[in-house]
């Protein structure tokens, strides 16, 4: 661990109380040139070590996040204003199920051959690139760093890795983690500081052969124009405007509507609405939207408890930074402006004790705007979700699909056969029928349009993070 060279910290503040309660390094591209420097030394042993090797490193790291649940998942709390119980069920397992998929997926990677009868044997190897550059936001914090790393490292590649300066807790823990486990020093090299100076000096860094990034469409833009002259490889996972598609006859079973319901509760507001893959725009067949409101409305106003991160009964805890809870209060006005109808929410909250001055927001909903206005198409991000109609299958698709983004997008029905035609025609990398984030790390992952490039997950992730190289021999 070293502190970074320029003498200067960035302040850490949790965000359900707005107390700082820390500082982490703001690194420059000198200390890029040291990360670099360690990786490159580290690179030629690390690249040759077994495969079982790596499988037990990377399996260690994995039973250790699972022994420090608690701690990490503190952590992830106190950075990002997440539900306690949310980070210990979801966040933290799932940052070990992502060292434990990769540590056993690179036992059975494998590559082609391809035989031209009488002419020649191609094979392929699949070496790794050397050094990488990880780059993640704070909405999954362990959770989307740990995603990018664990195929990096199982595919034998040195890393550089940077998670989003507003949640950097748990990725300082994970450093501690690794060096238990037993990874070498200077595979994997985790440094701290913001986007504009330490995660430009990463993607710019001329032996940084290749970045993975996940974060903002903005951000994302930013990093391809950078980086497209300089040939590097580039994997984009970026933002989204989700539809969830609800068609009528799912009303026609108690059991479905009501499935349906707390899920949708779940897909527009689980993180306080701070997923990629939430449900932002809800569309529901005409004939039941009546129904749908009321319904929903009801079980967000029994439900759906605003708090303390840290209570066990709180269902959506504080917007992560006060800037972001700005940017959400500032749609919410634009939302207004458009003439928008706010059902309910609509407004901050302030809470009473210890989160008196964080950064808490109403669960939202909205009707009564179209698909073109800013509230449609711009991603929020936050506990905000807008509710259309539509009257036929056509026209369902014609709405889901009036976004610049393309993540995912959740269709409710009994009709497989039209669940089956709505899937092939939404422009969304990701479709759920009658579930939402429902995931099989198996799975290629992310977005079309404006919601990224290439795909993550499984195989898609051991090959982004190695080079093909074909051989050919002469029969
Ligand atoms: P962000 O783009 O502001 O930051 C993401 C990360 O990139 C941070 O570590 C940041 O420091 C860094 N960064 C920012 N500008 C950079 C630059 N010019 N060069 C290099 N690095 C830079 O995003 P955020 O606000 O942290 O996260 C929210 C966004 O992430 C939302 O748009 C959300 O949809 C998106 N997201 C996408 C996925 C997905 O899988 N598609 C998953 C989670 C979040």
């Amino acid at each position: 661990m070293i502190g970074p060279l320029s003498g200067k910290f960035i302040d850490n503040v949790n965000p359900a109380t707005a107390e700082i309660v820390g500082q982490i390094p703001d690194s420059n591209e000198k200390d890029i040139a040291v990360a670099v420097h360690a990786a490159e030394k580290a690179f030629p042993k690390w690249r040759l070590t077994s495969l079982e090797e790596r499988f037990a490193i990377l399996n260690r790291i994995a039973n250790l996040i699972e022994e420090n649940l608690d701690t990490l998942a503190l952590a992830e709390t106190n950075d990002n204003g997440k539900p306690l119980w949310l980070a210990k069920k979801v966040d933290i397992p799932r940052a070990a199920a992502n060292f434990r998929f990769f540590a056993t997926a690179i036992m059975h990677f494998a590559t082609a051959s391809h035989h031209n009868e009488g002419v020649s044997v191609n094979y392929t190897l699949r070496q790794p690139i050397g050094i990488v550059g990880c780059i993640s936001p704070w909405n999954l914090p362990l959770y989307l760093f740990t995603w990018k790393i664990a195929p990096a490292l199982a595919a034998g590649n040195c890393v550089i890795a940077k998670p989003s300066e507003v949640t950097p807790v748990s990725a300082f823990l994970l450093a501690r983690i690794c060096k238990e486990a037993g990874l070498p020093n200077g595979v994997l090299n985790i440094v701290h500081g913001t986007g504009a100076v330490t995660g430009e000096a990463i993607v710019t860094h001329p032996k940084v052969k290749a970045i993975s990034f996940t974060g903002s469409t903005r951000a994302g833009e930013r990093i391809a124009g950078l980086v497209a002259p300089k040939f590097k490889k580039l994997s984009l996972e970026l933002g989204g405007k989700n539809p969830n598609i609800i068609f009528a006859d799912v009303a026609n079973a108690k059991d479905a509507w009501e499935k349906m319901l707390r899920t949708t509760i779940r897909s527009s507001f689980e993180n306080q609405g701070e997923i990629c893959l939430c449900g932002s725009r809800i569309l529901i067949e005409e004939t039941v939207y009546e129904k749908f409101k009321t319904d929903f409305l009801q079980m967000i106003k029994d439900e759906l408890t605003v708090g303390d991160p840290l209570e066990e009964n709180t269902k959506q805890g504080a917007i992560v930074s006060k800037v972001h809870y700005e940017k959400i209060l500032n749609c919410l006005a634009i939302a207004k402006q458009e003439d928008g109808k706010i059902l309910c929410g609509g407004n901050a909250i302030q809470l009473e004790g210890r989160c008196a001055n964080g950064f808490f927001i109403e669960p939202t909903v909205i009707e009564n705007l179209g698909p073109d206005c800013t509230t449609n198409q711009e991603e929020i991000f936050g506990p905000v979700v807008t509710l259309q109609s539509f009257k036929t299958e056509e026209a369902a698709i014609a709405l889901a699909n009036a976004s610049q983004y393309g993540l995912a997008a959740s269709i409710w029905t009994n009709d497989i056969g039209k669940a089956n035609r709505m899937a092939a025609n939404l422009e969304a990398g990701i479709i759920w029928i009658n579930c939402w984030l429902v995931r099989d790390l198996r799975t290629p992952f992310g977005g079309m349009k404006n919601s990224g490039v290439g795909r993550e997950g499984g195989w898609e992730a051991l090959r982004f993070f190695t080079e093909a190289k074909n051989v050919c021999i002469k029969l």
